[in-house]
């Protein structure tokens, strides 16, 4: 799958003398393919939505695990796989045409976890979540990640730390 690398490195050296270290892990950088600026907390561009990897970002990695490890995975991940489809299928079921979701928390567990839990346990959430649909999004996304985090979570996580 296609990403975007932004080296936290390659900005302290652009901003030279102007970089100040205690304002690290705020600085953002213009998005290589729109310009619009990409924080580090930040999983994908908020325009154009394509998966974003900071290397040499303490918060990002913190976030999202060591840069090198996920852009292996993103790189693993063929273009056209199921993920668009079911995110298509969530935020049709959740009624939100804009693929926008209700928060950034809920994006990072989905980016997070998709891959962990089975597309077809996916599909069953959302198939048989029968709350209100302006929650769907929220609720399958949280159901996803409580899945994911029992069933991969602690092996990777703990394993994650110990690179830190
Ligand atoms: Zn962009």
């Amino acid at each position: 799958m296609r990403y975007l690398v932004i080296d936290l490195k390659k900005a302290r050296d652009h901003l030279a003398q102007h970089w100040d270290p205690l304002m690290k892990d705020e600085y953002t950088w213009p998005c290589p393919e729109c310009g619009e600026d990409v924080h580090q907390l930040d999983a994908r561009c908020i325009v154009c939505d394509v998966p974003v990897v900071w290397r040499n970002s303490p918060v990002w990695r913190q976030r999202y695990g060591t840069s090198g490890k996920v852009e292996e995975r993103l790189r693993a991940t063929p273009e056209d796989d199921q993920w668009d489809a079911i995110t298509d299928y969530l935020f049709r079921k959740g009624n939100r045409p804009g693929r926008w979701f209700p928060n950034v928390g809920l994006m990072d567990k989905w980016f997070k976890y998709k891959d962990v839990v089975p597309v077809n346990t996916i599909v069953s959430l959302i198939d048989n979540y029968n709350g209100k649909p302006h929650a769907l999004v929220n609720v399958v996304v949280n159901q996803v990640a409580a899945r994911g985090r029992r069933k991969a979570g602690n092996v990777v996580e703990a394993e994650d730390r110990s690179v830190f």
